[in-house]
């Protein structure tokens, strides 16, 4: 009798732990399903050479960027500047850029579905971006074979319709020489997502809001610059000379002298909570795919190195995305839509294949400032950069000419947005060590502005 009690109890372990372990693999694979299946490991989704040999991806009017040929191949959109111009939105055949969505979403071009596993993924699913291939051509263009980004997106939707990043190459004929020559220098680095730089005078739309939240009079005071100011240890450079100036004044003059002292000031605590809560030290998903965090260095520094940080230098470093959607945010009235790249996703029975809802950040800043800080932008460009470079378009803009060394040519910025219902897109155009930012990047915004509002 005892031998038989003992039996059962034994059996009864080995059921549990059976149960154990089909309960463990059952998550496993709800979790993780879609990756064992367009793993590289599985041959009937990839080719010997490790390329996804399953799924289409398009523009968001249709015209393929990247598909497979009937002899199994993967190809590319046929004109070369294109493939160049989306390459890092669509990804490389090696994967070495690994947010392109060949590689970030290969569980989603392949069509794996729990039910049916990847069995019906030979033919794939059919991937739209929100991107355009035209805007994508005329931002590579534009950038001129300068390192840079420039992107545009709909701040009411999320949709991002122009996304580049150069330095770039052609996936179908990979240079051989990529990883020595310096011109392709972080071309495997998606810049728009995955890169920080110092903004120089975008910054300065942080600043200013929290001026004009905490300097009372600040639209009844002036600013005097005699071309420099001595603020601790440390001389503050101007651009220039502007004499004595408004608040407004000083923002489209772009005055060192004066942002610096409003710097010193507002003090390091409130410049710091004012960055944090424009998310230039957040992270976004854009469409999963997770943008680098800002990094600022407020915390026991001088007045000096705090006036510099108000006019964007000393340690500050911002992700482009980061700030296209702080400019989305200012026209949007104080927050706006999280940026994503898949417009969506349809099965080999046009049935869709993913959830491509919209998400939006939280306030990043207060609408009523908003408002005056849009006015402000506005100004820039009419008593500035001038709004016959942007027609039909009501444009707030802000540049910044970024020092990053004595030794090389300054960053140059360019980044606002579009008021107004028939255009809500926030830009960003930063080409690397090209010198002057409302003149070299203002003209790369202005030319993609151009083709996205006007058609030409
Ligand atoms: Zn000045």
């Amino acid at each position: 009798m005892r031998k038989i009690e003992r039996r059962a109890f034994v059996c009864l372990v080995l059921a549990g732990l059976l149960l154990l372990g089909l309960t463990f693999f059952a998550g496993e694979f709800l979790i993780k399903g879609g990756s064992w299946a367009s793993s590289a490991f599985n041959r009937h989704l990839y080719n010997n050479d490790g390329v996804l040999t399953s799924g289409t991806v398009l523009d968001r009017d249709g015209d393929v960027l990247s598909s497979v040929d009937e002899d199994g191949n993967r190809t590319y959109y046929q004109n070369e500047t294109v493939r160049k111009a989306t390459l890092h939105a669509v990804g490389d055949l090696q994967g070495n850029i690994g947010t392109g969505v060949l590689n970030a979403f290969a569980d989603k071009l392949t069509g794996y579905d729990l039910v049916n596993g990847a069995f019906s993924a030979h033919q794939g699913n059919t991937m739209y971006l929100t991107i355009d291939a035209r805007y994508n051509y005329e931002a590579y263009q534009a950038l001129n074979g300068h390192a840079g980004t420039v992107a545009v997106y709909n701040y009411k939707t999320g949709e991002i319709l122009c996304m580049v990043s150069a330095p770039s190459y052609d996936p179908l004929n990979v240079p051989t020489d990529i990883l020595d020559n310096d011109r392709y220098k972080g071309a495997y680095l998606n810049r728009f997502l995955s890169s920080t730089f110092t903004p120089g005078s975008v910054f300065k739309t942080v600043t200013a809001a929290a001026a004009i939240e905490k300097l009372k009079d600040y639209d009844t005071r002036t600013w005097t610059c005699e071309g420099s100011v001595k603020i601790g240890d440390d001389t503050i450079i101007c651009s220039g000379t502007h004499g004595e100036e408004t608040f407004a004044q000083a923002l489209a003059n772009s005055c060192n002298v004066a942002f610096a002292e409003m710097a010193v000031e507002l003090g390091a605590d409130t410049l710091a909570s004012y960055t944090d809560k424009a998310g230039l030290t957040n992270s976004y998903s854009v469409s999963g795919l997770p943008t680098a965090k800002g990094t600022f260095n407020f915390d026991g520094i001088t007045d000096d190195q705090l006036g510099w940080a108000g006019v964007g230098q000393f340690h500050d470093a911002v992700n482009p995305c980061a700030l296209m959607v702080y400019m989305g945010a200012i026209g949007n009235g104080g927050s706006a839509a999280v940026p994503k790249l898949i417009l969506k996703t349809r099965d080999n029975l046009g049935l869709p294949a993913s959830l491509n809802l919209t998400h939006h950040t939280r306030r990043l800043i207060s609408a009523k400032t908003a408002d005056v800080l849009s006015e402000l932008m506005a100004n820039n460009v009419i008593a500035t950069y001038g709004t016959d470079r942007f027609p039909n378009m009501d444009i707030c803009a802000k540049s910044g000419t970024a020092e990053v060394g004595s030794d090389q040519r300054p960053h140059a910025w360019f980044a606002g947005f579009l008021r107004g219902d028939d255009a809500p897109y926030a830009f960003v155009a930063l080409v690397e060590n090209g010198g002057g930012g409302a003149s070299v990047a203002g003209t790369v915004a202005g030319r993609v502005l151009n083709v996205i509002v006007n058609g030409y």
